[in-house]
């Protein structure tokens, strides 16, 4: 590995320093300046030739930074839920809506769309019944009366509820609190732990459900999770899916195959529709708490799927709290499958999510490198990490970062603090995505670039960052070399003309 830390500008900055301290000079400031220079271009976008029009709106981008910094109150310092409406309301984030931003490469299939669409459109559908749990509730479409679930109250019909019901608003507001960990209340108070958060965090899944795996409201909202990204400009997606089984009225369900089969139809129903949108591709999940067998298996299932649609499949992941599950390597003999066998199976997995240093969860991301990972998800503690860091760099396996997800799940409060402030000071392959943002509350990708570019990004980042933020999540991607060349044309072409409708 010694070999790995050799990069030819910490080689230079070494020269440099010693330059620097060797005599007991006045500091020369020119030398000064030489520094300032060097560090600012080693940053992401930091080689980015602007031109005269980049400049123009870099200006403008920082003169409404500089504003922002000067607020009393300064959004990436605060928790999302408190900013949220201050971000919503600033001309920087305004201006990133209109950015278009390429792809989003970390995103998870329940948490594509807000609440409201699920509540107002999926709840209203006939035949959709309800039941309480003591901290939740759950949803099934059924033509009968359906099945007594265990835990649950008797299941309800949703439509006669609402007709005894005097206020319907309330009772939609109660059943949209179920659905996200997004909360007017002081988000510290009520989420005081991570335990604590994994755990209602994971309710809200449960609580999706039943409305989310009915095959109509599946198609309806695998679409509309794709017009809320479009909308956000961001123009191509990858998906981290359960694949789960999908059920209809009458009781019949469809496995993984028939579910793949359904995003891949709906994708390129999109694509026709957008032409201007890539599409969508797909990272069967599994979650990091099963049995070692049943992982087995699921990794031969995932080899199939990965063989049959080549065109949709991305490749494997593992899901679920880090630190509240088993590591990488405990199921190194699955994770060894596809290599053992010659058979093609990209991994792309969530590793470094967590603030255990030195613990065996902690261990996840030189694992998740041994096992050829494609991307790490997250990689919070690849800065802590220099072995793997290093890997990281040299292989060009980007970095998932996932900023207010990361604060949410309780891993930093200041948003200024990310690790990924280290990651971009020095260019490493980072990309910005936005894991859950039906549930935290958020939409699409520009929150989300809002706290990398005014938090961590601080106010050395420019127009050029976020030019290559955007390029790096294709390059970074998982489409063809082909298919790259073909979406950063298209991406270059709608640049352009946000910068040109922006620049003044
Ligand atoms: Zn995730």
């Amino acid at each position: 590995m010694a070999a790995l830390l050799q990069r030819p500008h910490a080689a230079v900055l070494c020269l440099s320093i010693l330059y620097l301290t060797g005599g007991m000079s006045i500091p020369d400031p020119k030398q000064r300046e030489a520094l300032i220079k060097q560090e600012s271009s080693m940053q992401t976008g930091g080689q980015q030739v602007l031109t005269d029009a980049e400049q123009r709106l870099n200006a403008r981008l920082l003169k409404m930074k500089q504003d922002e910094v000067e607020r009393e109150e300064f959004p990436p310092a605060m928790h999302f839920f408190k900013a949220r409406e201050l971000i919503r309301n600033s001309p920087i984030f305004k201006l990133l809506q209109k950015m278009p931003k390429g792809g989003a490469l970390h995103l998870h299939d329940f948490s594509m769309v807000d609440v409201e669409w699920l509540v107002k459109n999926a709840t209203y559908r006939p035949h959709c019944y309800i039941c309480f749990t003591s901290r939740s509730v759950r949803f099934i479409f059924s033509s009968q009366q359906p099945k007594p679930l265990t835990n649950c109250s008797s299941w309800t019909l949703l439509e006669s509820l609402r007709a005894k019901t005097v206020n319907t608003t309330d009772l939609d507001n109660s059943i949209m609190g179920n659905l996200t960990l997004f909360t007017d209340k002081d988000p510290e108070a009520v989420y005081p732990t991570q335990t604590v958060v994994w755990s209602i965090f994971e309710e809200t899944f449960q609580a999706a459900y039943g409305l989310v795996t009915y095959a109509p409201v599946f198609k309806d909202y695998f679409y509309q999770g794709l017009s809320q990204f479009y909308m956000d400009n961001v123009m191509y997606l990858e998906l981290r899916a359960i694949l789960p089984e999908i059920y209809d009225l009458d009781g019949r369900t469809y496995d993984r195959a028939w579910t793949l089969k359904t995003c891949q139809d709906i994708s390129r129903q999109f694509v026709a529709n957008h032409p201007d949108f890539v599409g969508v591709r797909i990272i069967f999940t599994a979650k990091r708490t099963i049995n070692t067998n049943t992982m087995l298996k699921v990794v031969e299932e995932a080899m199939k799927l990965y063989r049959d649609f080549p065109d949709i499949m991305a490749g494997f992941d593992l899901v679920g709290w880090e630190d509240g599950g088993r590591p990488l390597w405990y199921y190194r003999d699955a994770l060894s499958l596809p290599v053992a066998r010659g058979v093609p199976l990209p991994f792309f997995f969530h590793a470094g999510e967590t603030n255990s240093q030195g613990t065996e969860i902690d261990q996840n991301i030189l694992d998740a490198l041994l096992f050829n990972t494609s991307r790490i998800g997250h990689g919070f503690a690849l800065t802590r990490h220099p072995v793997a860091k290093e890997w990281s760099r040299k292989y060009g396996v980007a970095v998932e970062v996932c900023p207010i997800s990361n604060q949410v799940l309780k891993l930093v409060k200041d948003l200024r603090n990310h690790p990924a402030a280290a990651l971009m000071s020095e260019n490493h392959p980072v990309v910005i995505s936005s894991d859950d943002p039906a549930i935290f509350g958020a939409f699409g990708l520009s929150y989300d670039f809002y706290e990398a570019f005014v938090g961590f990004g601080g106010m050395r980042s420019h127009v050029g960052s976020l030019k290559q933020l955007a390029i790096n999540s294709i390059r970074y991607s998982s489409l063809t070399p082909e298919q790259k060349e073909k979406a950063l044309s298209l991406w270059q072409r709608r640049w352009d003309k946000f910068v040109s409708e922006n620049a003044f």
